[in-house]
């Protein structure tokens, strides 16, 4: 798994072109450049409370204070003039620090009669203001090209002002479903017939993960159709992802055909699900021939075609996150392969993390995904967990 892994990862090469887009339309794409701040943000010392600006120096240490209110700053309306000994100036939070106020004490800790106002309780220099360029300076670095953009990272660049941004090119991917057995929603199924549910799983893992698809459906077990399928799906795409007929047994015309048009490794992984993968070149595309089950077809998705094509994409961090957690109930396994078990992740009574099994963990039993947020992942040598044993999950979803 790991050796098949790697040989991706050495082979992959980013496709380096980029593009300039709107700020919005830069979510979830890969930074192309390095964003130094041009201004500070904020770009002024201001208040995070509403309350009263003031000197520091001016309060009894212990005793009460009362100091004449002189004015007025608003977010947008900033005191223009400056507070003296003895003075405060009323503060909204986001107004800018009035000159010779150092401190903001807040509205719900003083006394005002007229424009007297008065302080009592201990207060600290500096209590609820903003330093200027506290979140960014200028000339920091913010973010570094290579890092697919967060929600977050669309708000920083906003508060930078940038209004464009250069991000990498998206891969253009084709896929299709190869199967006699196989019909489209919308055709009736005859004896033996199953709706081709993979095209649906992909188009869905490579929307999310945000690549320029082209859908060419199902494609017969037959070679003269397959090999024109994958010349379609080979011209102008950067990968190409098939599923099914790569086991033993349907696998021999595939072969021939992939190995007329490309250069392609039959790869036999030491994982459960997904035991057979062809990776290699067809055309000038990237080929991925996943296995035709449901369950494979995701897993080995998530394995090794999502972090391949992340790598196209110029991403540079794509280790996934994954977390110990106990385990409900046993969890039967035998020795010899890495098992990607579909698991549910919570928060046990204790507060601590467990992981229970989504049922029935067959290749073809696509619910078991369906019900899932997590993997559990076993390693090769694991003969299986006892309940009440930690595993290791890696968690479909987080915050983005
Ligand atoms: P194969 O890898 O072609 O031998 O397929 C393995 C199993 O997956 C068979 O039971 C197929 O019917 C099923 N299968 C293959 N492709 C699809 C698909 N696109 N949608 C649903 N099931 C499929
Ligand atoms: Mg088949």
């Amino acid at each position: 798994m790991h050796a098949a892994r790697q040989r991706l990862s050495a082979a992959i090469t980013p496709i380096g072109s980029r593009e300039r887009l709107a700020l919005r339309s830069t979510l979830a794409r890969v930074l192309a450049e390095d964003v130094v701040s041009p201004i500070d943000v904020p770009s002024h010392t201001n208040s995070a409370m509403d309350g009263y600006a003031l000197r520091c120096a001016d309060l009894t240490r212990g005793g009460t204070t009362v100091l004449d209110c002189v004015g007025t700053a608003l977010a947008g309306g900033p005191y223009t003039g400056t507070a003296g000994p003895g003075q405060c100036v009323r503060i909204m939070t986001g107004a800018p620090l009035p000159a010779g106020t150092d401190t903001v004490v807040m509205q719900e800790q003083v006394t005002r009669e007229g424009d007297r106002v008065q302080i009592d309780g201990e207060h600290r220099l500096g209590q609820n203001v903003r330093r200027a360029g506290e979140d960014l300076a200028r000339g920091e670095a913010v973010l570094e090209a290579g890092r697919r953009l967060t929600a977050a990272d669309l708000g920083l660049l906003g508060s930078l002002g940038r209004a464009e941004l250069s991000v990498y090119r998206r891969p253009r991917v084709a896929f299709f479903s190869t199967g006699d057995e196989l019909r489209s929603i919308g055709e009736p199924l005859g004896e033996g017939d199953v709706y081709d549910s993979n095209r649906y799983s992909l188009y869905g893992m490579l929307r999310r993960d945000g690549v320029e698809l082209r859908d060419l459906g199902v494609v017969r077990d037959d070679p003269q159709l397959t090999r024109e399928a994958l010349r379609d799906a080979a011209a102008g795409s950067d990968v190409v992802i098939t599923s099914g007929g790569v086991s033993v047994g349907e696998a021999d015309y595939i072969k021939d055909v992939l190995t007329e048009l490309g250069q392609v490794d039959f790869w036999k992984i030491a994982m459960k699900p997904g035991r057979p993968l062809t990776f290699g070149r067809v055309g000038g595309a990237w080929f991925f021939g996943l296995p035709g089950n449901p369950v494979s077809v995701m897993v080995t998705y998530y394995q090794f075609v999502r972090p391949a094509l992340r790598r196209l994409m110029g991403e540079s961090d794509t280790t996934p996150l994954t977390l110990p957690a106990r385990c409900t109930s046993p969890l039967y396994k035998r020795p010899g392969r890495t098992e990607f078990q579909r698991g549910v992740l919570s928060t046990g009574p204790d507060g601590t993390l467990e992981v229970s099994r989504t049922g029935a963990q067959g290749s073809g039993i696509l619910r078991s995904m369906s019900l899932a947020n997590c993997f559990i992942l076993l390693p090769e040598d694991s003969a299986g967990a006892e309940a009440g044993e930690t595993v290791t999950v890696q968690p479909f979803q987080g915050l983005i």
